[in-house]
């Protein structure tokens, strides 16, 4: 057996520091710990942050997005347009709520969505109720085909942020142009609060409001039960933690951006893809993907694991092809897939992080190009 390399260069890595502790601290201490004072003010500060009226917080991006579903009224049976190639989460909502996901293919540069693959889907399937994009990677969706479509055909648009706190879509923040949008503070995300925790964001105040009830028990006061909720609430010590995180999320953000750079440029003569930045789009490379040719991929993985640089694969199974989704969807996949399913044999995602150093980037690449000078 091959003897691993311990890794010393992980995928990612939360960065915490004094105001991130002090913050925790003073929450623990607050004698409150579940929907506060703490919470409202992420909400408040949050939302301000994307630029809509109202944020709810909720126990997961998870949550955000079946929440969010409820709110827009899905109804068992309706079909939701989503693309295959996002996490699993993104989907598992739409089928937790008894609706039906249309999958569709994604652009072969952006990894997001594509429009007329949508617009087709729209076309052809009866019964479709709202579209979902994904800004994957933390690259913004091509949104206006799709809203111009979604308002044309009077549907919703919901965007997945998970992915992309402080992303742009022509110079807008993404979470403020769909009808809601939904985001997650898991600890691999841009903005985390060290702990599960997602929010719901919209200009909506009838959709603000529902999300507020449905995760607490379906009540606006403590006894009273209008409507069948859930316990899916936001905690004090990671809205307090949130709080002084999303103050240095944009320095992070640039981080993120320069180590993109740096990696471009050092990748730029070896037979691998980088990401690209569409011209309208303000990426926060929540990941670092790259394509090489899929018979390469795991060996260049492994060569790597044994040089202590940890990787991933985002992600390997589409969702149309995951086994909780086929009972559900085996006859909704109207249209080939092809970019999604040629496209999960050549990914590999590379270390990014705000505190990855530059000198491990150029080790990392250092290590990409032996491979390629061994073959
Ligand atoms: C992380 C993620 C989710 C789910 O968020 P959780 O907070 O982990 O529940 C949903 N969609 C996408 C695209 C994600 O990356």
């Amino acid at each position: 057996m091959v003897k691993k390399a311990r890794s010393n260069i992980p995928l990612s890595k939360v960065p915490i520091d004094d105001e991130v502790r002090r913050a925790a601290i003073d929450a623990l201490e607050s004698g409150r710990y579940i929907l506060g004072e703490y919470t409202r003010k992420f909400e408040e500060e949050f939302s301000r942050f994307i630029g809509v009226k109202f944020g709810v917080g909720t126990s997961s991006g998870t949550s955000a997005i079946m929440l969010s579903l409820l709110a827009l009224g899905v109804k068992p049976g309706d079909k939701i347009v989503v693309p295959s190639h996002t996490a699993f989460p993104t989907v598992s909502p739409i089928l937790h709520v008894g609706a039906i996901p249309v999958f569709v293919d994604v652009d072969p540069e952006t990894y997001t969505a594509n429009p007329d693959c949508i617009r087709k889907a729209v076309s052809e399937v009866e019964g479709i109720r709202g579209i979902i994009a994904v800004h994957l990677y933390g690259h913004p969706a091509n949104l206006d085909p799709i809203l111009e479509l979604a308002e044309e055909k009077g549907l919703f648009l919901l965007e997945d942020a998970c992915q992309a706190h402080g992303a742009k879509y022509k110079g807008r923040p993404v979470g403020s142009i769909g009808h809601v949008a939904c985001f997650s503070f898991y600890p691999s995300k841009n903005l985390t609060v060290c702990g599960d925790g997602g929010m719901v964001v919209t200009n909506d105040e009838e959709v603000a409001e529902k999300v507020r009830m449905l995760r607490d028990h379906g009540r606006r006061e403590k006894y009273v039960h209008e409507i069948l909720g859930y316990n899916m609430r936001f905690n004090e010590i990671q809205a307090a933690i949130g709080l002084a995180q999303l103050k240095k999320l944009n320095g992070y953000t640039e981080r993120r951006r320069k180590i993109a750079r740096l990696y471009a440029k050092l990748l730029d003569e070896l037979p691998l893809k980088t990401p690209t930045e569409a011209e309208w789009a303000f990426h926060v490379y929540h990941l670092f993907v790259v394509r090489v040719r899929s018979d390469l991929r795991d060996r260049l993985r492994e060569w790597l694991s044994q040089k202590g640089v940890e990787t991933g694969i985002h992600y390997p199974v589409p969702c149309h092809m995951q086994p909780a989704c086929n009972k559900y969807t085996i006859k909704t996949v109207p249209h080939s897939l092809t970019i999604t399913e040629s496209l999960v044999r050549e990914i590999i995602s590379l270390p990014i992080f705000p505190e990855l150093r530059d000198e491990e980037t150029e080790y990392i690449t250092n290590c990409i190009a032996e491979f390629f000078r061994d073959l």
